[in-house]
């Protein structure tokens, strides 16, 4: 009896770790592939229910928000959530020192105190199909590789017939390497506006320092509509448009989860390399992420000064600091998460299984040529990351100088064509955003941080002359060099720059011209075309091209080492798994759950990431929970085994009913290498509980007639 007894637990506990389900996968193949396991999971709704082109389906519910994150709607008007990470920079554009909604939140009374956001899109997937026969009618090369220019006009074409004589998008997107094609027909709105969002000591309560973290207690969402014109399609922003009337809105449950229930995210991940080699996966944590990680560290140790000393600088330079701390954090983890799985000697060990499997085939040089490309590619991918990460994580005036290279460089072209006004325009509107969140001052220490980091790293081979030649002038000083040109420069000062927009000639042109800033941003970007950018894509090609016969190859000889699912490329997908908690590491278990408790135990007055307001503490020390309370406490968050990563950020959390229980909006820190290795012991996705963001619009913020537009489950 005992026996059986432990054959049976041992059954069980097989059976358990096979519920953190790996993959991210196509809504359009579940039927086929995954609807057996999820109903044995515990699903209770079909893969019909989920992606259907014949009827509405929940996929309508989920849109992608802006260029990177998902979001979903909860109301019949067009109400739509997401994290409030995910709409920051909205909230930071509408914020200012009078409206700080960063601050203290943000509650539209009604419809026309929405606010509406410029350049803001939230798309729908009207329908997906394999098209891969199609794309690759002609493409195969008699070596077996894919001759690309074929495969895109082929793509290109598909997409374009079918959408003919409608007011969709279409495009087709390489999955598997190129081994697969599907077609998206999507439709895009364009009248996105701001309804609600938290104040920050709850949005982002926590800040850097819990970001990735678990346990965590942040209320991680914001509130936006979709408006369509009066015949629900698409439009522009107008006064006139309305509130845009779904083919689906997710009814919400206030029921709550327990361990072990099932959850669905469904959501846009953005980008995934599970199937990298071994040479690369070394490449990217010994080389590439500690490029990344010392750039940015340098970059935010100035940036997190500049916010805390002042309300001005906090509101500036909120958005950027996010962008560049995110990241930052994410490769730290990546890094200790591959070290910890051992990641290098796995792959190692699967190129032998590989090798084993291909002997005799075309493919049995495939490893080799990864190391012996990667070897190549290395000197470039370094290169590569040292000068975008200057550019895009170190000083703006770099980013903002290169507007005006360009500009001046189009200037004869311009004029002869007659477009030199608006283009002078154009640039004249840039100005004032671009110096709303710019401070000199901060952005000259960012270049003192930043830059010894860019000389000391780059490879000489690679290094900008014209850099090299302004800084010996000062004898290497870089203090001395970086002081003056931002003493000196145009791009660094609002009015002269505007000043000389009033009076653009060949005279003022030359002005520009033999500004130091200028002559270094201009050899900056040449150099990295010239000595970098090139051969890097070469390389970048010919790996992708090494990936193409690798994955071909993995499917048709090693089917059964692993399920091959496609990695994230930004398309719907759907993931699957369980509530559950899990162990960081020896002799500590991590609960599933967080409440409002342990926003109180960590609870910090006056701190940046940890205050917060009376109003809250006055409605927890009254246990003012409503409905959304469940023993006696607040949920506030909690994990499961989803695989997601960026861009599921905001993605909607289902229950077995295909309800909503959460928002998704982080992984925990031991996780982030799941974008290259997923673990199912230990990767975690962190949930919003959907009760903690109705119990903060409806009690904390009063904005009751919002819930009562919701359909919610009690
Ligand atoms: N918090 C993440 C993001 O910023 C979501 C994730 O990667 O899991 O995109």
């Amino acid at each position: 009896m005992k026996k059986y007894w432990l054959l049976f637990v041992v059954t069980l506990l097989f059976i358990r770790s096979l519920w953190a389900v790996e993959g991210m996968w196509l809504p359009i193949l579940l039927k086929e592939i995954n609807e057996k396991e999820m109903k044995a999971m515990g699903m209770r709704i079909s893969a019909e229910d989920l992606y259907s082109i014949n009827r509405s389906s929940l996929k309508d519910a989920v849109f992608l928000f802006g260029g990177g994150c998902t979001s979903e709607i909860i109301s019949s008007q067009g109400l739509l959530l997401t994290n409030h990470h995910c709409g920051y920079g909205q909230i930071q554009s509408h914020s200012s020192l009078k409206n700080d909604y960063l601050k203290y939140g943000f509650w539209a009374k009604s419809l026309k105190d929405e606010l509406p956001n410029k350049g803001l899109t939230a798309t729908r997937i009207v329908r997906m199909e394999n098209v891969t026969d199609d794309v690759l009618k002609g493409a195969i090369k008699s070596d077996g590789t894919l001759e690309q220019s074929i495969v895109d006009a082929n793509s290109k074409r598909i997409a374009q017939q079918s959408v003919q004589g409608t007011h969709y998008e279409a495009s087709v997107k390489p999955f598997y390497y190129g081994n697969e094609y599907y077609l998206f027909i999507t439709e895009t709105f364009k009248d996105i506006r701001l309804v609600g969002t938290p104040p920050s000591f709850i949005g982002k309560f926590g800040g850097d320092t819990d970001n990735w973290m678990w346990p965590r207690h942040t209320g991680d969402f914001a509130v936006f509509r979709i408006y369509a014109g009066v015949d629900n399609k698409p439009a522009e922003y107008s006064e006139n448009n309305v509130p845009y009337k779904p083919l689906h809105h997710f009814p919400i449950s206030l029921k709550g989860v327990q361990p072990n229930d099932f959850t669905l995210v469904y959501g846009f991940p953005g980008r995934t390399q599970q199937y990298l080699p071994s040479a690369m996966v070394k490449l990217t944590m010994n080389d590439l992420n500690p490029i990344r990680i010392q750039i940015r560290q340098k970059a935010l140790s100035v940036i997190d000064k500049a916010m805390a000393s002042s309300d001005e600088l906090r509101i500036k330079y909120a958005a950027k600091q996010s962008r560049i701390s995110n990241a930052y954090k994410k490769w730290i983890g990546e890094n200790r998460g591959l070290k910890k799985l051992d990641a290098i000697r796995i792959k190692q060990e699967w190129e032998s299984r590989y090798l084993q499997a291909v002997k005799g085939t075309p493919y049995e040089s495939l490893v080799q040529q990864f190391n012996n490309l990667v070897e190549n590619f290395r000197p470039y991918a370094l290169a590569n990351d040292y000068y975008n990460e200057f550019i895009f994580s170190g000083p703006e005036i770099i980013r903002y100088t290169n507007n005006y290279v360009k500009f001046i460089k189009s200037y004869q072209e311009l004029k002869s064509k007659g477009e030199l006004d608006k283009q002078i325009q154009a640039l004249k509107s840039s100005a004032e955003g671009y110096f709303k969140n710019y401070d000199k001052e901060v952005d000259r220490q960012i270049m003192l941080a930043v830059l010894p980091v860019f000389t000391s790293g780059l490879d000489v081979e690679m290094f900008p002359q014209v850099l090299k030649d302004e800084l010996s002038k000062y004898k290497n000083d870089i203090p001395a060099m970086t002081n003056s040109l931002y003493a000196t420069t145009l791009f660094a000062d609002k009015n002269k720059i505007l000043g000389w927009l009033e009076n653009v000639n060949e005279k003022s042109i030359k002005k520009m011209m033999a500004d130091p800033m200028y002559k270094i941003t201009d050899n900056l970007y040449q150099t990295y075309q010239d000595k970098i950018d090139k051969v890097y894509k070469e390389y970048f090609d010919k790996i992708q091209t090494a990936m193409f016969a690798f994955l071909k190859s993995l499917r048709k000889y090693l089917p059964n080492d692993r399920r091959y699912y496609p990695d994230a490329n930004s398309t719907l997908r759907v993931s699957y798994g369980k509530v559950e908690g899990y162990s960081p590491k020896d002799g500590i278990v991590y609960h599933w759950q967080t409440t409002v408790d342990g926003i109180i135990q960590k609870y910090i007055p006056n701190d940046t990431e940890f205050d917060l307001d009376q109003r809250f503490i006055d409605l927890y020390k009254n246990k003012d929970y409503g409905r959304y309370g469940s023993n006696g406490t607040l949920p506030v968050a909690f994990t499961a085994s989803n695989h997601t990563t960026g861009g599921n950020s905001g993605s909607p959390v289902l229950n077995a009913n295909g309800h909503l229980i959460g928002i998704n909006f982080d992984r925990a820190w031991e996780s982030t290498m799941s974008d290259i290795m997923y673990d199912p012991e230990r990767c975690r996705n962190i949930i919003c509980d959907i009760r903690y963001v109705l119990w903060v619009i409806d009690k904390y913020a009063d904005a009751t007639h919002l819930v009562n537009e919701m359909t919610i489950i009690e």
